[in-house]
């Protein structure tokens, strides 16, 4: 259960107070705030704040003084277009701050990403909960054989299972040691900061994360990809739900011209305007590589 009955009760005791404000909110966010999205088997993503909305954009855009708005369809057109012509500022004029929870070797991918404020739980300080991420049978899959950087097909039978029995034992004798040697019953015991280090990549760690929207999307580009490891994509795309209900002008350009779009080289154009005319382009006429060719053909056909 990613959030126990008392953290819950802190949850609704916060969502039961409403306070009028002279601020800009967005209501889709509002729905969102404190709420915990489960992701993984014990992992979720909450709102703990946020500023701006898509008029914020667009106010800063125009640098006016008021909420910026001249109609709704003006927005979302002004929106679009700083999108599709890499116009970011404006867009760092939104910030979310994220409490999430997620496995160490999650973390370690996603603290790569530099332009963000992060605060993480102090494993120096306190003492980290016997919780590990073991993958749900359909995600555990075997080395991909076209992608060295990936999975293929899910492990079935008596694999299956002793990868998942290693998983879990390994995990809890980790575990095991990890409170027998921090334990001042009867002997000194370790320093949390020496004894964390028995413990695996899975264990489960937790940060406040706030970011500025223009990073956000970069960040959402990178990890709701198909590419992106399926453990970090499913916090991108928990992600994906809230920013949609925050800022819809936003990411409704965002899904089309990142997300959804591509990025053409001037030889693909060349190809794409030779293949219009009608010329049979292969990737040996193409002036490609084969992987060019191949994401290329991916993204056109
Ligand atoms: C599918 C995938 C596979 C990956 N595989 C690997 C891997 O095998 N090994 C590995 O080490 N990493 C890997 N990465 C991580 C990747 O190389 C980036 O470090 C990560 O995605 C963060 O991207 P970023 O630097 O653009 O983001 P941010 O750190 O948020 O930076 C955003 C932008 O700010 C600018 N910026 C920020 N800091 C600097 C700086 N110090 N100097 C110059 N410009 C800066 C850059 O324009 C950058 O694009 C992988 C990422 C993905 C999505």
């Amino acid at each position: 259960m990613p959030l126990s009955p008392e953290q819950q009760a802190e949850i609704d005791a916060l969502r039961a107070e409403p306070r009028p404000t002279l601020r800009a909110v967005s209501d889709g966010m509002e729905a969102h705030l404190y709420r915990a999205a489960p992701v993984l088997d014990h992992g979720f993503v909450r709102v703990v704040d946020y500023m701006g909305d898509d008029a914020a954009i667009c106010q800063a855009a125009r640098v006016s003084y008021g909420r910026g708005t001249k109609s709704v369809s003006n927005d979302e057109g002004l929106i679009r277009y700083l999108m599709r012509h890499w116009h970011s500022t404006p867009f760092e004029m939104c910030e979310v701050k994220l409490h999430v929870k997620l496995p160490v070797f999650v973390a370690r991918q996603w603290i790569r990403h530099r332009t963000a404020n992060v605060n993480e739980y102090s494993a120096r300080y306190s003492i980290l909960d016997r919780e590990f991420y073991i993958p749900a049978p359909d995600t555990l899959a075997a080395q991909s054989t076209t992608n060295n950087q990936g999975r293929g097909a899910v492990l079935e039978g008596e694999e299956a299972a002793r990868v998942l029995r290693w998983l879990r034992d390994d995990a809890d004798r980790a575990y095991d040691h990890y409170e027998a040697m921090i334990s001042q019953d009867g002997q000194q015991g370790l320093a949390r900061e020496l004894a964390r280090m028995n413990l695996p990549a899975n264990v489960y760690t937790q940060w406040y994360w706030k970011v500025d929207l223009h990073n956000l999307l970069h960040f959402l580009r990178l990890r709701a990809d198909a590419h992106a490891q399926y453990e970090i994509r499913v916090y991108a795309e928990a992600i994906c739900d809230i920013v949609r209900d925050w800022v819809p002008f936003a990411y409704r350009a965002f899904e089309d011209y990142r997300l959804g779009g591509a990025t053409l080289s001037a030889t693909a154009l060349d190809c794409l305007r030779r293949m219009l005319k009608g010329e049979e382009v292969t990737q040996e006429t193409s002036g490609m590589s084969k992987g060019e060719w191949r994401e290329f053909r991916a993204a056109i056909d």
